[in-house]
This record gives structure tokens, C-alpha cells and sequence, in this order.
């Protein structure tokens, strides 16, 4: 079969559901009143942040939430806020996306990358051998595209050695591991509300605890101004008296207009992520079957959120697996590639992180991502549209293997 009369797949990877009619229409209305800043508001009157704050805090099942501009900066107060200074170094999973190392360097620390292990979660023995080494006390943890470590497991390490968890709960917002959602396992925690996150603001992100202290230095740092009592879901007054004048205004609030679409997309998230697994598992059963494609199991402790998979490909060159992806593509199959030595889009390999020095050779890490693929997984794809985008990995994968043989022999 040539090219042309190959079946090919014609949605975008990219694009997401609409916001809800409900928040189009709040939205306008704040625009309308040109109201947009969080405190512009009249004496009593609540906000869209301080409502979205209160609401996210009880979803999550958390004392104390902070809405801010993204899921970086948030990652970057929580960092300040548990008291990091110039020089701290910070354990760090190698596997994850560029904004955490980012984090990382905007507070002047410096990061103990860790191996991961063949289902992508962090290495527990790496962890705890270059816990005891570094006398690091700062675990940043990237449940990267939603695999949850073992956390009874890594809580014993961070009891045991007395190490601050920090959560990156970018891509398990709705998750849980052991009926606990991820986020209320560390000392502060950090959600993202970008676009190709589960709930989609733009740009956007929360910092939760529940910690009084680490909340009333989170809300100053963010640039309340002393405006705080305004907000949502914060701690006692007494709190924010001890840490007011101690605390720099590092400007990064949330506005009403993102605040607006979050507030209605919440109460939908329970299902989307219903949504999200069907079309997970359906990918995840067809792509399994695949000889040359291995996908870890999960174990039942770990209720995942499906938006992505991951998947090992079974070819041996980079040069190949370019190849594959490149064939791909051409049929409408986007799929990106996390052992690729040169950072594209928005994937980048931790080596490719030059601002830091002394960059370890991490190698389990970089043979597990060697040949990892990872996929998107809007909501706007149908369980038909999984079953075409799995048989055009399947075709594509054999016709590589063929294309490769005949090199070989
Ligand atoms: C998206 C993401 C972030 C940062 O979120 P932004 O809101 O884009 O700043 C942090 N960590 C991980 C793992 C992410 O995927």
C-alpha cells in the first residue's frame, strides 16, 4: 500500500473542548464590567478567585489554596515559601518537563536529579542512596504524565530522612493513590491550569497546604499587596501578622477572567476524568497487544487521570524511531518522543538542561526513555477514533521493522 490510500487521522492533538457555555458567559460579563484584577472589587463583594480558591480547597480535600499564573511560578513560591534559599539542593525525579528544573534555578537551588524506574516513577533506592549522600531535606516530586509512585513507600524514605515533600501534581489533578488524592501526600503541593492540563485556563496554576505558616508566605509572595483578607481559602490572621513584612511581592495573581472559566470546568472534572480513562484503556488494550510496544501496568492503588500514554517501542536506532515517528505523523498520528537528544515542542530530555552544571549521566533513566513515545489524549478524540490511531501505530511500527530488517540483512 502507497501512502495515499493509507487510512489517516484527521484531529488535532492539540486542541481541547470548548470552555462551557455557563463560564463564555461569566467570563463576558467580567469583561464587560472591566473588573479583571482579583481585589477589584466592592466592600464584601467576593471574587471569581476568592470563590475558585474556596471551591478548589474543598475539592482537593485542603486547608489552605492559592489560584496564581501558572503552575511554574506556583512550583517557584512553594519553593520559597518552605524556605529554600541560594544553594539548597533539591531531589528532583530526572523525568519530567522543563518548568520544574526552571523552578528549580529561579530559586538558585541546585538539583539532585533521581533515576526513574520501568513504570516512570522515581527510582526509591536512587532516591534513598542520594538522599543519605546529599543531606538533601527538599524532595520536589513530578508525578510526571500521571504515574504515582509507590507513596507509603516514599513517605517512609522522606519520614525516615527527614525530607520536605514538594507534590507536582501537574498531570494528576483528580488522581489518587490508595484513595488519597495525589497533592495531599506532601507539604505543599503545586497544580497547573494550562491548556493541556485537566482544567484549562490558559495559563494558570494552584499552590495548596495545609500549613499555615507556608499559605500566609504562598498568598504574600504572589503579590496579595495587603489586600489578603480578600482571599478565599488562607489561614488565621495571626498568621499572616508573623510573615506581612517579611515577605517580598513576587506579582503573579490570578485574574478573574481565568478564574471565571475555572470555576465551571471544576464540577465537571469527576466526569471528564471518567471520560479521559475510557479513552485511556481503550489505547492501553489495543496498543498492549502491539508486538514491539510494551506500556507498564498499574497498579489498583493508583487511580490515574488518562489525559496521556506512554508507551516503549521495540526499535533498536534512534534513526529508526525517528523514522517511525516521521510516518506517523504524515497519517495524523502526533506522537512525541522523550528519548530524542535534541529538545522539541515541549518535551526536553534532563540533559538538555544546560543551566545547570554538573548534569549526571543518569543511564537506567535515559534507556527507559529511549525509546519512550508519549501521546496526548484530548477529550476531543472518541473511542473509534483510539481504535484507528492504534492500528496506524501497529502498521507503522511493522512496516518499520520491515524497512529496518532490510537494512539489516
Ligand atoms: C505543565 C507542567 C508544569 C508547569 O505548569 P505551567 O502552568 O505550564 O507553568 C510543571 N510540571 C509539570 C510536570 C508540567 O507538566
Amino acid at each position: 500500500m502507497d501512502d495515499m490510500s493509507k487510512p489517516k487521522f484527521d484531529k488535532s492533538f492539540t486542541n481541547q473542548e470548548p470552555i462551557p457555555e455557563e463560564g463564555i458567559q461569566r467570563a463576558v460579563g467580567i469583561l464587560k464590567s472591566g473588573k479583571l484584577h482579583r481585589y477589584n472589587l466592592d466592600e464584601k463583594e467576593i471574587g471569581d478567585v476568592s470563590h475558585l480558591e474556596s471551591e478548589f480547597s474543598r475539592w482537593q480535600g485542603v486547608d489552605f489554596c492559592l489560584a496564581c499564573t501558572s503552575g511554574g511560578y506556583a512550583l517557584q513560591l512553594a519553593l520559597r515559601a518552605i524556605g529554600v534559599k541560594q544553594g539548597d539542593q533539591i531531589l528532583a525525579n530526572a523525568y519530567t518537563l522543563a518548568p520544574v528544573a526552571g523552578a528549580i534555578h529561579n530559586v538558585g537551588a541546585l538539583p539532585i536529579l533521581v533515576e526513574i524506574d520501568q513504570n516512570y516513577h522515581i527510582d526509591l533506592e536512587d532516591l534513598y542512596s542520594k538522599a543519605v549522600s546529599s543531606r538533601s531535606k527538599f524532595l520536589l516530586l513530578s508525578h510526571m504524565r500521571g504515574h504515582i509512585v509507590d507513596m507509603n513507600k516514599l513517605l517512609k524514605i522522606c519520614v525516615e530522612l527527614d525530607i520536605c515533600l514538594i507534590e507536582d501534581c501537574a498531570h494528576t489533578m483528580g488522581a489518587k493513590w490508595d484513595g488519597k488524592r495525589s497533592g495531599n501526600f506532601g507539604k505543599v503541593s503545586v497544580f497547573s491550569t494550562q491548556t493541556y492540563k485537566h482544567i484549562n485556563s490558559g495559563e494558570g496554576g494552584f499552590l495548596t497546604t495545609n500549613d499555615e505558616e507556608i499559605a500566609a508566605i504562598a498568598v504574600i509572595l504572589s503579590g496579595s499587596y495587603m489586600l489578603y483578607e480578600r482571599h478565599g481559602a488562607i489561614p488565621s490572621k495571626e498568621s499572616f501578622d508573623k510573615v506581612r513584612l517579611s515577605s517580598p511581592n513576587y506579582s503573579g495573581r490570578m485574574d478573574q477572567l481565568r478564574a471565571s472559566i475555572l470555576r465551571v470546568q471544576l464540577p465537571r472534572l469527576e466526569e471528564n476524568i471518567v471520560r479521559w480513562n475510557r479513552l485511556y484503556q481503550k489505547l492501553f488494550k489495543n496498543l498492549s497487544k502491539v508486538e514491539g510496544i510494551t506500556i507498564p501496568d498499574r497498579v489498583d492503588k493508583e487511580f490515574y487521570v488518562g489525559s496521556s500514554i506512554q508507551f516503549r517501542v521495540n526499535i533498536p536506532s534512534p534513526e529508526e524511531i525517528e523514522r517511525f515517528l516521521n510516518s506517523c505523523a504524515r497519517r495524523g498520528v502526533q506522537l512525541k518522543w522523550f528519548g530524542d537528544t535534541q529538545p522539541k515542542g515541549y518535551t526536553s530530555r534532563y540533559d538538555s538542561w544546560k543551566f545547570f552544571n554538573d548534569i549526571p549521566h543518569l543511564s537506567q533513566t535515559l534507556e527507559i526513555l529511549r525509546n519512550t513515545i508519549d501521546m496526548r489524549i484530548p477529550l476531543t478524540f472518541n473511542e473509534q477514533d483510539c481504535i484507528l490511531i492504534c492500528n496506524i501505530i501497529e502498521e507503522e511500527l511493522e512496516s518499520s521493522e520491515k524497512t529496518n530488517q532490510v537494512v539489516y540483512y
